[in-house]
């Protein structure tokens, strides 16, 4: 099975690396890539709150000229795995917000979150509290829908989410999010969420990282991972079902942030086995696991 994944920090791992690894992504990225089939990912450049909009830029630039001129990694369909880059977190933004969108999106940014975890002048975290979407966050959003950038949810306080949802003309994303229904953390969707993303025709890319999956995280295995795809598909059926791996084993300290039982993404395959074990049909296995993410994302990448 080919893969596709709606959320992975590779341009922040690209520029921490830049002085000693700058062809990290044919020489790390792409045997991992390669071993476990993933055709199509976010390159996503996170800004924590941090960052003024000099270091978004550079950011952005460096994944921008890795992805340029690397060997098999693309924006177009001409190498073997097609990318696009996302911004998760839009801190830098404080003012001249449809400047700096345009900004983004002629530097290939396709897909972009208001913020991370922290407040800024756009948006509000969910783990930082609950407010409406500011005026600059508005702006925000209607250019997005302008230019042809995705609108991301994941990381929105609940308040920021429907006000995006109600801003928005265009479908909206959650890119790495589970649901409140099965475990009740900061960052998954409760029902009423999950109905207005498959209303508006969006995407939940469902997180297989131990912390989002169960309390228990320790133990948290495929087959709860699983759990969630079976409860999305009942609740918003297959069509708006995608992955948002977000894997976070090549950060020192963080090798053990996957479920049990998909170690990485050399072992993504384990999914797509678990779903067959699980009664999902070859054609239902496909889209969850590539054509929908591939497709939605397609027609923001010409
Ligand atoms: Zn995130």
């Amino acid at each position: 099975m080919i893969f596709a994944n709606l959320h992975d920090d590779i341009g922040n791992d690209l520029f921490d690396h830049k002085d000693t690894e700058p062809n990290r992504l044919d020489t790390f990225h792409y045997p991992r890539f390669h071993q476990g089939n993933m055709r199509f990912s976010a390159i996503v450049c996170c800004f924590d709150g941090n960052q003024d909009w000099e270091m978004m830029k550079q950011t952005v630039r460096y994944a921008e000229k890795c992805i340029l001129e690397n060997r098999y990694f693309s924006f177009g369909s001409n190498k073997e795995i097609q990318v696009f880059i996302a911004v998760e977190g839009l801190c830098g933004i404080t003012e001249d917000p449809e400047e700096k969108i345009e900004w983004l999106y002629a530097h290939h940014v396709r897909m972009a979150s208001l913020c991370w975890n922290d407040e800024n002048a756009l948006a509000c975290g969910a783990k930082k509290g609950n407010k409406p979407l500011t005026d600059l966050g508005k702006r925000v959003i209607h250019t997005m829908n302008t230019v042809g950038m995705a609108v991301d949810t994941s990381h929105c306080c609940e308040w920021n989410f429907y006000d995006i949802a109600k801003e928005s003309i265009k479908p909206i994303i959650a890119s790495h999010s589970n649901v409140k229904a099965l475990y009740n953390h900061y960052r998954n969707l409760s029902d009423p969420q999950l109905q207005v993303i498959k209303e508006k025709n969006g995407l939940v890319g469902a997180i297989p990282v131990r912390w989002f999956v169960k309390k228990k995280e320790d133990n948290a295995t495929l087959e709860d991972f699983i759990n969630i795809l079976i409860y999305l598909k009942e609740k918003i059926g297959i069509e708006h079902m995608a992955l948002g791996f977000d894997f976070m084993d090549y950060i020192e300290g963080m090798e053990d942030s996957n479920v049990v039982g998909m170690k990485d993404i050399t072992k993504i395959q384990n999914i797509a086995d678990a779903l067959k074990h699980y009664s999902f049909t070859p054609e239902e296995i496909e889209k969850i696991c590539y054509r929908n993410a591939y497709d939605f994302m397609q027609k923001y990448l010409r």
